[in-house]
């Protein structure tokens, strides 16, 4: 964290502000555990906070302290509007990019505010300050270190540690992810200190599922899988019809691509997701195949090194396309 950023973010914050922090569509543990952590802080600190999501999130996500109090754009655009028109600091968390809001990204980007960046993807746009690590495992452990840096670890709470602590679980895979570092164990040792009831934050969020989920998924592995060994890969694709039959509800999705990568000797992994006219991507990989260049160059999308996301126009092309570069990468 550069201490210029610092500096200059400390001085904004001596006085009361009127503050909006908002994070990516679709929003993950980390974009709600992050902008949760940061809201508990910032309120704690006298300042006037709201938190506003492009859209909704998975029901595993709805439990962080201060979740009541989130606005989503898409439910309540007037209310999100006047407020971004009148914050005097935007906190952006878990993007590099507004083009990662929708149609909330326009709106913002009228409004006057400084714009802060705590991120930790590469290739990051321009903002008035900005903390940005791409080797960070998560945005939650950016929000711990910035709290630090402000001299604020007292302020640290129990509700403060479970948001971080769930970005954090989250976005590392339960602490899997190369991007792990003693730090991040440290920090999460300091979480711990904090009370912060590690049991319950893993059934709430990973043991919460419907009947539909799971058999979706099981669906998925039964039928869905195919394997391209000669590329080391493996995709999995659903329709429309096919989340209809399971009546699919947000976040029903989530970590199927990972039991793709899971098959021995498959490093690189796609999922292709129909739904509502559009094809949603969610690519995965191990060690040194750049998923995230797969998907800017060919999928209009981005992310990290080993998990990135994109987006096409049908299945059948999209699965063209990857069949024909994946070997590129592999
Ligand atoms: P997921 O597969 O879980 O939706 O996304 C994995 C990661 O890929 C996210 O953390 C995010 O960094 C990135 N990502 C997902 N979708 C997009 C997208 O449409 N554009 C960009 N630039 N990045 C994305
Ligand atoms: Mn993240």
């Amino acid at each position: 964290m550069k201490n210029d950023q610092i500096v200059k973010l400390k001085s904004l914050l001596k006085t009361k502000r009127n503050i909006v922090i908002t994070t990516h569509r679709s929003p993950d543990g980390d974009a709600i555990g992050s902008s949760l952590a940061l809201y508990n802080y910032l309120i704690m600190k006298g300042h006037f906070v709201n938190v506003i999501t492009p859209n909704d999130y998975p029901l595993f996500l709805h439990w962080l302290k201060g979740d009541e109090k989130v606005i989503q754009f898409e439910n309540d655009n007037k209310i999100a509007k006047s407020l971004t028109d009148n914050a005097e600091i935007i906190f952006c968390l878990d993007f590099n990019n507004l083009s990662r809001l929708d149609s909330y990204g326009h709106c913002l980007s009228q409004s006057k505010s400084i714009k802060v960046l705590i991120d930790h993807h590469e290739d990051p746009a321009n903002f008035d300050i900005m903390f940005s690590n791409s080797s960070v495992s998560s945005t939650a452990e950016l929000i711990f270190k910035l709290i630090d840096k402000l001299g604020d670890l007292d302020c640290i709470n129990t509700d403060i540690a479970e948001c971080l602590y769930v970005g954090i679980m989250t976005d590392t895979g339960n602490f899997r992810f190369p991007s792990v570092t003693f730090q991040t164990h440290e920090i999460v040792s300091f979480l711990l200190k904090k009370n912060v009831d590690h049991s319950k934050a893993y059934d709430l969020i990973y043991d919460n599922n419907s009947e539909n989920r799971l058999k979706l998924l099981g669906y998925c592995l039964n039928k869905k899988i195919e394997v391209l060994s000669n590329y080391k890969a493996a995709i999995i694709t659903l329709t429309n019809d096919e989340l209809d039959k399971f009546h699919y509800q947000k976040g029903d999705t989530e970590g199927i691509v990972n039991y793709a990568l899971s098959l021995k000797g498959i490093f690189v992994a796609a999922l292709f997701i129909e739904y509502n006219g559009i094809v949603k991507i969610s690519f995965r990989s191990k060690g040194d195949i750049f998923v995230n260049d797969l998907a800017k160059k060919y999928f209009n999308g981005g992310g990290h090194i080993n998990a990135a996301g994109g987006i096409c126009k049908n299945i059948e092309d999209g699965v063209k396309i990857f069949k024909n570069v994946v070997k590129n990468y592999v």
